[in-house]
């Protein structure tokens, strides 16, 4: 093979790497992308997209394959078996929020051994290469670029890649991070657990049509139950005994086990796969180094209780992956870099105090007490948390997590979805964003700006106060949803008022 250079070497093709290759191909930057794995994951682990990271990936015209693998509606509750007592429910589809309020995008159900797939065949659609049975073996960088060595494990063979920046999304064993000198804090390792993935019909126990998420707690064990419900197959993992192996998980165990989650005596489940796995809250100290920007789980480890790696992993590859791309585009200064960590941290602290509050709940019970995490309003959390860096121009101090039903356009949060027509028919704002930098407005003097500036109608009156721009103000809103700047009325020169907005937040 011969040596190459690109402009992006992403190591990992998991949720994290894939979403960056994928959002950097679409912006037309060379990517390569290496998986020291045969292929993308074989278990379903992270399962549902948030209607959030659903906008992302319908920017990158993927949705209806992602849906085409999801369960329905969820439901969640902490029992002692799939038909014993209930202790809490924690979610129903008849208690769910609203979300079609929020966004034109669904709320998806589908696992990770559907999603990734979909993502790399995208990736290679719009040119990216990626490499499966490729490992980083070591990397340096200077000024210039990163050298990094990489081994063809198939046939032992070494080649070095030169390229001008490296996305770590080497997941939560990756050593990338750690050769960086950075280190990582947190609640640690929480629990062993070993996950029995298995066929059976359950049809006549858990909802048709719907994802089960139970977490059991019973005499026999402490543990979760998941059904997806897409093909029958479903995911006991309970947490065991350090001393255990996997050996210590025969059939005839395994069976026994989920004869007790699922109350069903005489169930005889096909038994697909029984894989180890660690339970963890991380965090990394910094989520950069000159180069190198880690994200996904190399960049912080939260307990599945939430259901937010996987989606914080795809927003941590948009997110880079446009900041990226405006650099190496010259569209911005190197500056606008250091708003991937200035971002992407805080919000990662959030999601690993608020999943590791639900693992206390959910699992762990005798760990409450004052130093546990206070709850997080998981709307806030997922639509409403604020971004704070030089890429924004906040216009207060006020930093707080925002009710997204109520939002109102304010800089550093994401613009609001309002239906408006564009074009001669009904769109969502939200599907405005993505390809560059969008002025929403309703005056045309706003014009010639030098960004994208829609010309849309707003039947439902809304627009003028979601976005607190009234009838003659306008909203900066960047590729990632996000309003960088607004002003409530129309300016004296708004080409240049907005020329000069954007140099400030791309640092240019
Ligand atoms: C049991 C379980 C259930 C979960 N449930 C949920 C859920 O319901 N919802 C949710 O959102 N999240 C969930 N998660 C979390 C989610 O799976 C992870 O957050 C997500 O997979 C992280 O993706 P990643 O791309 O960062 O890392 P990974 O998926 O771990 O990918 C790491 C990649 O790095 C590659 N790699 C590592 N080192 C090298 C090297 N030296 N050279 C080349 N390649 C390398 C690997 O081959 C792999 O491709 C769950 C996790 C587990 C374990």
């Amino acid at each position: 093979m011969k040596d190459t250079h690109v402009q992006v070497l992403v190591v990992g093709a998991g949720l994290g790497g894939l979403s960056a290759t994928l959002f950097l191909a679409q912006q037309g930057i060379d990517v390569l992308t290496v998986s020291k794995h045969a292929g993308t994951a074989l278990h379903p682990k992270a399962t549902g997209q948030t209607p959030r990271t659903m906008e992302l990936l319908r920017r990158a015209g993927v949705e209806d394959e992602v849906m085409a693998g999801s369960g329905g509606p969820i439901t969640i509750k902490i029992a002692e078996s799939l038909q014993g007592e209930v202790f809490r429910t924690i979610a129903t589809d008849e208690d769910a929020p609203d979300f079609g309020a929020l966004s034109p995008a669904p709320f998806g159900m589908a696992s990770q051994d559907h999603v990734e797939p979909v993502l790399l065949d995208r990736s290679r659609d719009l040119g990216a290469e990626v490499r499966f049975h490729t490992e980083l073996v070591s990397f340096t960088q200077d000024g210039d670029g990163v050298e990094a060595r990489l081994l063809d494990v198939p046939t032992g063979r070494l080649t070095t890649v030169r390229a001008d920046y490296l996305v770590a999304a080497d997941g939560h064993r990756g050593k990338i991070r750690e050769s960086l000198g950075i280190e990582r804090h947190g609640h640690g390792p929480l629990a062993g657990h070993i996950g029995i993935i298995f066929e059976a019909d359950l049809s006549l126990h858990t909802a048709p049509g719907r994802t089960t998420l139970f977490y059991l707690r019973n005499q026999a064990f402490t543990g979760a139950f998941v059904s997806l419900t897409t093909d029958r197959r479903h995911v006991l993992t309970i947490e065991h005994d350090s001393r255990e192996s996997l050996a210590d998980y025969d059939e005839d165990r395994c069976t026994a086990l989920i004869r007790t989650a699922t109350d069903v005596p005489d169930l005889t489940p096909k038994i697909l796969d029984v894989t180890r796995w660690e339970m963890a809250a991380w965090m990394a100290d910094r989520f950069s180094s000159g180069r190198v920007f880690l994200v996904g789980d190399a960049a912080k480890v939260t307990p599945p209780t939430g259901g937010l790696g996987g989606n914080t992993a795809v927003q941590d590859g948009y997110d880079i992956a446009w900041k990226l791309a405006a650099v190496l585009k010259g569209e911005a200064g190197t500056g606008l870099l250091a708003s991937y960590e200035a971002e992407r941290r805080p919000y990662a602290q959030a999601v690993v105090d608020s999943s590791y509050r639900n693992y206390v709940e959910r699992f762990a019970p005798h760990l409450m007490d004052d130093d546990v995490p206070a709850p997080i309003d998981y709307l806030e959390l997922g639509f409403g948390f604020p971004c704070r860096s030089s890429a924004v121009l906040p216009e207060d101090d006020d930093a707080a997590m925002e009710d997204p039903f109520t939002s109102t356009g304010r800089p550093g949060y994401r613009a609001p979805h309002v239906t408006v027509r564009h074009n001669g028919s009904e769109t969502s704002t939200v599907d405005l964003f993505g390809r560059g930098w969008v002025l929403v407005t309703l005056d045309p003097a706003w014009n010639d700006c030098g960004v994208d500036v829609p010309v849309l109608t707003d039947p439902s009156g809304r627009l003028g106060t979601r976005y607190g721009i009234g009838d003659r103000g306008a909203s900066l809103v960047r590729p990632d949803g996000v309003v960088a700047w607004r002003s409530p009325d129309l300016v004296l020169d708004p080409g240049a008022t907005v020329r000069r907005v954007l140099d400030s937040v791309l640092d240019r």
